[in-house]
């Protein structure tokens, strides 16, 4: 029998389209700046996302930590929500790559309001880190997907700036969040300096993930991945799959986001299965089998020997998220072998 795969959107095969794109590629040495297809990803993803310039990066991590790299110096505090990603899934880069102190702020859904950021950021004095960047992910995936308004956004982004704050948005989810807020992306990272969002995620791509800032800030990215051993040469073949994803993939998300509700509302309906239904606004589906007595770890493995694939996101809760490669039936299969796991 087929596995149903619910551990990351990030399974996704590519698409006959993609295999296709692949093949027929135009390509250079994009060391070089010299391959077509890549550089036209990036204009594209510029013009989308509103900024000058983008980038194409082999992970949505080494986006991401280029970012803070160039947005900080030594010694410097980072503002971020207590799970993020950022700070919790990416190793120590913060510290080994950029000599960064996260000042981490624990909120109710991973978004901060520019209260709970102004109150620590440090004060102006020399004994003191001085707070450099702050970052908002959205959607927030350990928060189960939730979304964060672009109105938020841009209270954060301009206040931040008045205190000479950078701010970057760790978008690997970006088009789910547009998709649920009904939003453009470049309205939810308007007035931010720098944003990551993934190709490979939602969006179907093999691989590949794209930074966008200034034309000044890309270039200094450029330097900084090569030195992080992200020099990519005939990397058309992969941004060809890419330009794919960016402008049919948003289109499929719609139906991830009714699966997922369809997920929660299943899993409300068994006894011992902690979720709030109503709260999964997206792709993403945290619920606890804490009231059954599994660890998250053993409910994960139990549900592997029935074909069904999770992750186990702490302790106690357990994590599906839908793709491009999971149906509707999938997931009412999920839910009932989630039923019969139970006991
Ligand atoms: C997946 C993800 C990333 C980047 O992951 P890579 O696996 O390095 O591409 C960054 N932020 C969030 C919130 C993610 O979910």
């Amino acid at each position: 029998m087929n596995k149903i795969d619910l551990r990351s959107d990030t399974v996704t095969k590519p698409t006959p389209a993609m295999r296709e794109a692949m093949a027929k590629a135009e390509v250079g040495d994009d060391v070089y700046i010299e391959d077509p297809t890549v550089n036209h990803l990036q204009e594209r993803a510029a013009e989308l996302f509103g900024f000058e310039a983008a980038l194409f990066v082999p992970t949505g991590t080494m986006g991401n930590q280029i970012c803070v790299r160039l947005h900080t110096d030594l010694g410097t505090e980072v503002i971020l929500d207590a799970r993020a990603h950022i700070y919790n899934w990416e190793l120590g880069s913060l510290a080994a790559i950029s000599g960064v102190v996260p000042r981490l702020i624990a909120t109710r859904d991973g978004h901060p309001t520019w209260d709970e950021i102004a109150a620590v950021i440090a004060p102006p004095v020399y004994y003191r880190a001085r707070t450099a960047l702050v970052c908002l992910e959205n959607t927030h995936n350990m928060h189960g997907g939730t979304v964060c308004e672009a109105t938020r956004v841009h209270e954060i982004c301009e206040k931040a700036h008045e205190k000479a704050l950078k701010v970057h948005i760790d978008g690997a989810r970006i088009f789910n969040a547009a998709a649920a807020l009904d939003t453009p992306v470049r309205e939810l990272v308007k007035g931010a300096d720098s944003v990551m969002f993934c190709l490979s995620k939602g969006l179907g791509a093999p691989v590949g993930s794209i930074m966008c800032g200034s034309r000044e800030f890309i270039e200094k990215a450029r330097v900084v991945r090569k030195m992080l051993g992200g020099g990519l040469r005939q990397v058309g073949v992969l941004a060809a799959a890419g330009m794919i994803a960016l402008e049919d993939g948003p289109a499929w998300i719609a139906e991830d986001h009714a699966n997922a509700r369809r997920l929660a509302e299943g899993l409300s309906q068994l006894d011992g299965i902690g979720i709030d239904a109503a709260s999964v606004k997206t792709n993403i589906v945290i619920f606890s089998v804490e009231k059954l007595g599994f660890t998250a770890a053993e409910f994960v493995e139990r549900l592997a020997g029935a074909g069904v694939l999770a992750g186990a996101v702490s302790a106690h809760e357990v994590r599906f998220v839908t793709h491009h490669d999971v149906s509707t039936a999938d997931c009412d299969r999920a839910v009932e072998i989630v039923g019969e796991r139970r006991r």
